[in-house]
């Protein structure tokens, strides 16, 4: 039986979301009580977080192929493309909004005392240390953003670069390159030419069509079983990354120094993902946003597990389609699409968080200043890769953007990684309900 005829079944009651919950509950239990047998527990989780990036690029490949070949003509593309590219920049503006909403009316960073931040970097290799100390990101990747960020560079000339960063980053040199780093985007371009042209070719080509649909039906079963896995997967991540803070022992001692500022986007975060995506999910689909929620439930788990709307991929796909009812030529473009370039939760976070280290300075920004935040914060998230903590790094170009001195960035650097879980989950939420809504422009 194929995944589409297994979709059209309704969904018996599936306890998987439960242990899920409950195996969350129990790892973060067992981090605080037992923190270094905990953090031993880092080879079970990094067995399951490989297991989903594995299917990553080959899932990215067939299904994107597979909805072009199902469509019969790459130009049906053109309303649902344009709709999922305007969704993703609607919603990542909204949630720009609400954090500078929220950064300004609750102002976390007044009741940080500057003179008792610590001792900042002084030098940008002391900077690109630290970050990669404190992340997994590669010290290339940090370097990189950090070569860019010339002092003085003024706002238009930040902007445009952005901009080029970004059509650049649609193609690649090498597509095998592209794949090997799990690079996303110019393997989606790749496919959806490469399954244009074959829906020219007729009966020719019919043998690699049906392949990729074979693919794509077999990926999609793999992924059911690895969803029996994720308590388990998931107890060992979290009870790892938790009780790896709790041994270090500083991490409530940070908290509750910038504990505002974590609450501030917190509350954000909330306020988009149970408010503005119910809403415009209800208003296009007039059904209840909450039950939605709860379809999708196992990949917001896995999101905020993960820390990578990448490796959420998969789980995001299953939900929506088998769970959600979503038809799967939607959720085959814009799932891949948003798991990459659609983040909400990170680009209401830079927002919020710029603003945070200009309050903790004392600068007063003016409207055009806060305007511009707004704007490199919405390219900075469609720009950060679906990785852990990749929009700390991008948000560096924000506080550049406004001459704010991005070695501040270590103020937040304790804390980032949990925060960045939150925001995974509303992103990868964020691309769910572009899923559902898009699905409507898809004429037949
Ligand atoms: N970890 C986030 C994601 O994968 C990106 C970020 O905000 O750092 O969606």
């Amino acid at each position: 039986m194929s995944t589409t005829e297994q979709a059209s079944k309704p969904e018996k009651k599936s306890h998987l979301t439960l242990f899920i919950v409950g195996a969350i509950v129990a790892a973060i239990i067992l981090a605080l009580s037992a923190p270094h047998f905990a953090a031993k527990l880092h080879v079970g989780g990094e067995v399951f977080l490989r297991l989903l990036k594995m299917m990553v690029v080959p899932l990215v490949i067939a299904s994107v192929m597979n909805g072009i070949l199902g469509l019969g003509d790459v130009r049906k593309l053109g309303k649902p493309g344009g709709f999922a590219v305007l969704y993703y920049l609607c919603t990542t503006v909204l949630a720009v909004v609400v954090g500078l909403v929220v950064v300004n009316f609750i102002q976390p960073g007044k009741n940080v005392d500057a003179g008792k931040v610590g001792d900042l970097p002084q030098t940008e290799k002391r900077l690109l240390e630290e970050l990669s100390d404190a992340t997994d990101l590669k010290k290339e990747d940090i370097a990189e953003v950090l070569e860019e960020l010339k002092p003085g560079l003024e706002e238009e000339r930040s902007i445009t670069m952005i901009f080029e960063n970004l059509l650049l980053m649609l193609f690649a040199d090498n597509l095998f390159s592209a794949a090997a780093e799990t690079n996303l985007l110019p393997l989606i371009v790749f496919s959806i030419i490469f399954a244009g042209m074959l829906t020219t070719m007729g009966d020719r080509v019919k043998a690699i069509t049906d392949m990729i649909g074979q693919i794509n039906d077999a990926l999609m079963s793999f992924i059911l079983l690895l969803m029996k896995l994720a308590p388990i997967g998931i107890f060992c991540l979290v009870a790892a990354r938790f009780g790896e803070a709790q041994a270090k022992g500083e991490f409530l001692a940070e908290l509750s120094r910038i504990g505002w500022y974590f609450t501030t986007v917190l509350c954000g975060l909330g306020f988009h993902a149970a408010v503005t995506l119910p809403a415009i999910y209800w208003f296009f689909t007039r059904k209840n946003p909450y039950r939605f929620v709860v379809h999708m439930s196992q990949a917001i788990l896995t999101a905020f597990s993960t820390a990578s709307s990448s490796a959420t991929l998969p789980v995001t796909m299953e939900c929506a389609h088998l769970k959600a009812g979503i038809s799967k030529r939607s959720t085959e473009f814009v799932l891949p699409l948003g798991a990459t370039i659609n983040m909400d939760g990170t680009a209401l976070y830079e927002a919020a968080a710029a603003i945070f280290i200009a309050q903790v300075i004392g600068i007063d920004l003016t409207l055009l200043e806060q305007l511009t935040i707004a704007v490199t914060a919405t390219l900075a998230a469609i720009g950060a890769a679906g990785i852990p903590e990749a929009g700390l790094v991008t948000m560096l170009i924000v506080l550049n953007a406004v001459n704010l001195p991005v070695e501040y960035v270590t103020l937040i650097l304790s804390v980032d990684w949990l925060l960045d879980r939150f925001r995974t989950a509303v992103n990868a939420f964020g691309d769910s309900v572009g899923a559902a809504i898009v699905e409507k422009s898809f004429s037949d």
